[in-house]
């Protein structure tokens, strides 16, 4: 594909992600399993921490895909996130939504404090915290948007044009909303950072991150952290996930539909206490989202009106929704937060925070949704609700 072919998003997916099928003409390019490259050889690889085809072809997709100049991969989420906070140094302070992942907190607290990083958080969901950027100017701004589990939407171009004038870089985990629904960098974002494992992907069959970018120093940073910190993806990997991100639309198109028709019946349902989607009306953000997002997104939350054990028996009684970690892929997930990604926190905590004993979080997949309602139901009136 000609790089100066003007292209809708899709055509990018599919056609960018082909190439060195060499003198085979293979149309689905092959996984180069192979740790080194003879030296000298013209694409210019030399050992796979630092290059290989086929973590370069992914790195153009997507940066093709977030709209950016550039974009580099990494082995998880979790990976790309440890490049990015690795590139700042000793005496630094962050300024990081309160509602951030809880592994993105982790690192800050327990790996790069070790290093005096300091993480400082606060609800960037309200305008007047954004002075807060402006006062004391952070060397980075950290958020999420949808937030994890919680659904905040935050306003992107709000904060970047505030975290502009202070000269502050501002980072976007896009992770739940694929940039297929949301591009950070297009709102004034300078680095969007996703967790290719979920949406991107899509498939639940391996583990990916990327940072995308169209600030030079910003992609010298990961290319060196890449390989510096061995931190690059397998080929393999690289390879089902360039499989995988072909098909982002049609999927992104099906989860969000999927979701939002299953958010409005549960609203209406009696034993919900609330919903919380962003393409619904209920939603504290919704003109926001529908601002800065194509379509909601295959998440959503919902408390029921039950104690923990109830929730759990809920949500093993589904037959449609696995009770498993993670989210984005084309099979529907449920999971528990108060047992499963926030059963650290004390329950006061969570309640505080929002995360009651009954709330539980919806990955929608792309199965029929009138298949994924009747599951639900049957599975409610086992618990009497
Ligand atoms: N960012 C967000 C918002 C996530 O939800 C996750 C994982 O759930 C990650 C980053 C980390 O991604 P990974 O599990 O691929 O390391």
């Amino acid at each position: 594909m000609s790089s100066d072919l003007p292209a809708g998003f899709s055509t990018r997916a599919v056609h960018k992600s082909m190439g060195f099928g060499g003198d085979t003409g293979a149309v689905s390019p092959p996984v180069f399993l192979t740790s080194t490259f003879e030296n000298g050889n013209p694409a210019g690889f030399d050992y796979t921490r630092s290059g290989n085809p086929n973590f370069r072809l992914l790195d153009q997709t997507l940066a093709s895909l977030e709209g950016a100049r550039f974009a580099t991969t990494f082995a998880s989420g979790v990976s790309a996130i440890t490049a990015v906070i690795s590139s700042l140094k000793s005496g630094d302070r962050v300024l990081a939504e309160e509602n951030v992942y809880g592994c993105t907190y982790r690192l800050f607290e327990r790996v790069f404090a070790k290093f005096g990083l300091k993480a400082e958080y606060v609800d960037l969901s309200k305008p007047e915290n954004w002075a807060r950027i402006e006062s004391a100017p952070p060397a980075l701004v950290w958020l999420e948007s949808p937030t994890n589990p919680l659904l905040k939407v935050l306003d992107i171009a709000g904060i970047s044009a505030v975290a502009q004038k202070a000269g502050v870089p501002v980072l976007v985990d896009n992770t739940f909303a694929s940039p297929y629904l949301q591009r950070p960098l297009e709102l004034g974002a300078t680095i969007s950072l996703a967790s290719t494992t979920k949406y991107i992907n899509g498939h639940s069959d391996c583990l990916g991150g990327v940072v995308a970018t169209n600030d030079p120093a910003w992609q010298e940073r990961m290319i060196f952290a890449q390989k510096a910190l061995g931190l690059q993806p397998s080929p393999f990997d690289s390879w089902l996930t360039a499989r995988g991100q072909r098909t982002l639309a049609l999927r992104m198109e099906r989860h969000s539909a999927n979701a939002l028709e299953l958010a409005r019946w549960l609203e209406t349902r009696p034993g919900i206490r609330w919903v919380r989607y962003p393409f619904l009306p209920s939603h504290p953000q919704y003109d926001l989202a529908r601002r800065q997002m194509k379509h909601g997104s295959g998440l959503f939350i919902a408390e029921l009106d039950c104690d923990c054990e109830s929730a759990l028996k809920f949500c093993r009684d589904l037959n449609l929704f696995t009770l498993a970690e993670s989210l984005g892929g084309v099979e529907s997930l449920i999971c528990h937060p108060p047992t499963m990604t926030h059963a650290s926190v004390p329950a006061e905590v969570r309640r505080q925070v929002g995360i009651g004993d009954g709330l539980l979080r919806f990955s929608v997949g792309i199965e029929d949704v009138e298949d994924l309602r009747q599951d639900i139901d049957r599975a409610l009136k086992g618990i009497h609700l």
